[in-house]
């Protein structure tokens, strides 16, 4: 279905496009050439603040500020290993365990921990760090794109709902808690960073809503839209999706100049007042546009001075390229940078580059980062100046928030240096079996939804006796597709089409809450689904991995698949599909 287009990339400008610009450049160069020198202050500064915290001195730091004492008395964790004392933040002890600074309030990422979003103390402070890296971005771009202040930024941002924690501190994604920060809500206007979307649009919580009023100002403000973007490509994906389901609705409103009633949020309406006026030209270009079953190069048709669309492609999201080349027609994808709840990294010197060539710039200043080589123990870390091109490493953090030499997860591999600073290609994040969106379902996550599904097929004297899976990600939403083998001991009593979409469904139920909010809050994920193959089929697979030099004694089943001739192999043995009949329980609140 899928075209590869090959991108016009433009040729870079290579000129701050102001003096602002320049003088963010000039920043970049020295953070990148003084790599060694940045890290080794950051790592003082976050020491000496935080010399009194508990965390430090339980492992007798006594105030030391270098690197070997550091490095010789602080062991590398996991979250795992510092719930506790995360746990005691989040029930309400404000006395200086990770930090002097006092907890301003959790970050919940995306990567889970016993099913429930890891929460990550973070100070206020830290929202500087991160709209520091922001305000890196566009100066970059400037070099290689030039004009983006003669128009606007068509860009799908989402908050999520929040809670609080036993201790009344506030739980919620970093992006939420960035665009309700006064650094977003009342930036000053810098026209190179203009947006088509208010922040009433982006501030609804409710994501129908908040989706319907961004896309209807993306089509009013058409002819300013010079780039289309979302934080992931699977935002953007969700973005077109809507529009072919609300199009309609949307060209009405912009005929009429009326908001569709299902728009009830106060502040949303009262915004959308002063934006929207009758104009019945521009309906109706957005229903020849929509109308048309073929919805190749849509976003160039509907926003036509597009110069490219700013969505992260790498890692999990690589999976989207294609579609979103389709939808595109092959406009550039500009991946601009790399972070997380824990910290914001870094970002893409070559923004313009393609997909497969991106790498990430650590920024030294951002927190003390080191590295552990791929497979080695946790004794050998190196430091961010001294890995070496072509390894590949995991990235440990200590941050200003108090993160101590914490495994993030994330592998990477150095490329080249930019200055002395090493350039990252993100390779994978560590234990991730499925991903839709922001979703990281395990091995263990998965094998326990198996576990708990059974048991439904227990009174049918059936069992599953092998089971692999795959990230379908073909359609908009995306699912998860469960391949299952069973053996049914009586097939008087095989189970029904009924129960086997009810195993769908308490797999959902059994699965992380970033998996079940992304079904039930955003409509991101679609209705899992089991597809029950022929008996002998798991040992087809075994056979052919071994035809490809797998040894017979170390061949284990993959509990993922995604390679072409094994797809086609457990396809072709499909018995029966079965679809999740409902959504599964989710709640903004913790299960634990
Ligand atoms: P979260 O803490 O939920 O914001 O998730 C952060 C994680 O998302 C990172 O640790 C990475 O695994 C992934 N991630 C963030 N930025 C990128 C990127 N530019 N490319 C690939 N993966 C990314």
């Amino acid at each position: 279905m899928f075209m590869a287009v090959e991108s016009t990339l433009p040729t870079p400008v290579r000129t701050p496009a102001s003096d602002k610009d320049a003088k963010v450049l000039q920043f970049i160069e020295e953070m990148t050439k003084n790599v060694d020198s940045v890290q080794e202050r950051v790592l003082r500064e976050i020491l000496g603040r935080n010399a009194e915290t508990e965390y430090l001195e339980r492992f007798s730091l006594n105030g030391a500020t270098d690197r070997e004492t550091f490095k010789s008395r602080i062991p590398v964790v996991t979250y795992e290993d510092i719930q506790p004392e995360i746990q005691r933040i989040a029930n309400g002890d404000k006395s200086p365990i990770f930090s002097v600074h006092p907890i301003s309030e959790f970050l919940t990422s995306s990567g889970t921990s016993a099913g429930e979003r890891k929460l990550m103390p973070t100070i206020h402070e830290e929202l500087d760090r991160r709209q520091l890296l922001y305000s890196l971005l566009m100066p970059v771009m400037n070099l290689y794109v030039p004009g983006l202040d003669k128009g606007k930024g068509l860009y799908f941002l989402f908050v999520k709902a929040e809670t609080k924690t036993p201790g009344g501190l506030l739980a919620r994604p970093v992006l939420t808690s960035y665009y309700n920060s006064d650094h977003f809500k009342t930036r000053p206007y810098d026209p190179f960073n203009v947006y088509t979307s208010p922040n009433e649009a982006i501030l609804c919580v409710d994501s129908f809503q908040s989706m319907y009023a961004q896309m209807l100002c993306g089509l009013i403000m058409r002819d300013e839209v010079l780039r289309v973007g979302a934080v992931f490509a699977s935002g953007l994906l969700r973005a077109i999706h809507f529009l072919q389901n609300n199009w309609k609705q949307l060209a009405h409103d912009i005929a009429t100049g009326t908001l569709n009633p299902k728009i009830t949020d106060a502040p949303v309406r009262e915004c959308m007042r002063k934006i929207l006026k009758p104009n019945p030209e521009l309906a109706q270009l957005v229903t020849m546009e929509c109308y048309e079953e073929n919805w190749e190069c849509i976003i160039k048709r509907i926003w036509p001075r597009t110069k490219y669309l700013d969505v992260i492609v790498t890692g999990a999201m690589a999976q989207y390229i294609p579609t979103l080349e389709y939808y595109s027609g092959g406009l550039p994808m500009a991946c601009t940078m790399y972070a997380s709840s824990e910290c914001y990294f870094g970002l893409n010197l070559n923004p313009m580059c393609k997909p497969s060539e991106v790498t990430y710039t650590i920024m030294p200043n951002m927190a003390y980062f080191e590295f552990l080589p791929h497979g080695s123990s946790t004794s050998c870390l190196v430091d961010l100046a001294d890995v070496e091109v072509g390894k590949e490493y995991e990235l440990i953090l200590t941050t200003y928030a108090g993160l101590c030499r914490y495994r993030v997860g994330d592998i990477l591999r150095v490329t080249g240096f930019h200055n002395a600073a090493p350039q990252f290609r993100f390779i994978r994040r560590k234990n991730v079996l499925l991903s839709i969106e922001s979703d990281k379902t395990d091995e263990a996550e998965l094998q326990n939804a198996i576990e708990n599904a059974s048991l439904l097929l227990k009174e049918f004297n059936t069992s599953v006796v092998e089971y692999t899976s795959y990230a379908d990600t073909k359609q908009i939403p995306g699912h998860y597709v469960i391949y299952w083998e069973l053996l049914v001991k009586d097939s008087a009593i095989a189970p029904t089409d009924d129960v086997l979409n009810r195993c769908c469904l308490q797999m959902e139920e059994s699965l992380n809450s970033v998996y079940r909010q992304s079904r039930v809050a955003d409509n991101s994920i679609g209705p899992l689904e089991i597809r029950v193959v022929e008996n002998g089929t798991f040992e087809e697979l075994m056979d052919y991995a071994i035809s490809r030099g797998a040894s017979i004694n170390q061949y284990k089943v993959p509990r993922c698949v995604s390679f072409t001739p094994i797809m086609e192999l457990l396809n072709s043995r499909v018995v029966s599909k079965h679809f999740s009949p409902d959504l599964p329980h989710w709640t903004p609140e913790r299960r634990r």
